[in-house]
């Protein structure tokens, strides 16, 4: 029987969503009554933590489907787990893209042939879709700190691999400070002892500025705790 979990919870959390259970009516015991009623149904409103303001609903109907509603867009529709539908309903979502693909998928358009693509895999999981941001720019949003229309859960991901919001440095071609660009030098030179030369070139690092300099740090520390693999 669908029901709402731990998990759907915090991922309700991650997604700045709150759920809240709507009392019995006569209509839901009613429709439990019928032959091929297999519940009572269940209704959950979806709040946004940050307005207060209902954004979604959740049904659990006498089947056990699981019908959604978008309030803003007045649509609904059925989705197959309480996860997919939390992620439909949040609102201006922005994911992720790892950079990953696993399998295919099949896109199917109104006006035209369908076509198969790489299937891309997000920070969160979600399903992935046209608004994603790629990796780099994710991490150029977050580290000038922009990441406003960004999954909550990507981008707690990604703040756990060291990507945070450095938008109070400067920009300027060159103003990085000796000790940060000695530090770069000293990440470099372990990278380079562990099988990962040429992480940063000589020349780029003189003209890095203050915010690209922590963030190459902040890299560096993150690709070092990974034991220097993967991507920088
Ligand atoms: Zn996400």
């Amino acid at each position: 029987m669908l029901t709402i979990t731990d998990a759907d919870r915090s991922l309700a959390t991650d997604l700045g969503l709150l759920l809240v259970r709507q009392p019995e009516t006569d209509e839901d015991r009613t429709a439990a009554q019928h032959s091929n009623a297999t519940r009572i149904p269940e209704s959950w409103l979806v709040r946004s933590v940050l307005t207060k303001k209902p954004v979604g609903r959740l049904r659990f109907t006498a089947v056990d489907c699981l019908y959604v509603t978008k309030l803003a867009a007045g649509i609904s529709g059925m989705e197959e787990t309480v996860a997919e539908a939390l992620r439909w309903i949040a609102p201006v979502v922005r994911h992720v893209r790892t950079g990953a693909y696993d399998g295919t998928e099949l896109v199917v358009r109104r006006f035209a042939s369908m076509f198969k693509r790489p299937r891309a895999i997000t920070e969160c999981g979600a399903k992935s879709n046209g608004a994603d941001y790629t990796q780099i720019a994710a991490k150029s949003e977050l580290v000038n700190g922009r990441p406003h229309e960004m999954c909550q859960a990507c981008r707690a991901k990604l703040e756990a691999k060291g990507v945070g919001d450095l938008s109070r440095l400067s920009e300027r071609s060159g103003s990085s400070s000796s000790r940060q660009r000695d530090y770069v030098r000293r990440l470099i030179d372990e990278g380079a002892r562990n099988g990962r030369p040429y992480l940063v070139g000589a020349r780029a690092i003189d003209q890095l500025s203050s915010r690209e300099a922590s963030a190459t740090i902040d890299a560096l520390k993150a690709l070092k705790e990974r034991g220097w693999k993967g991507a920088l």
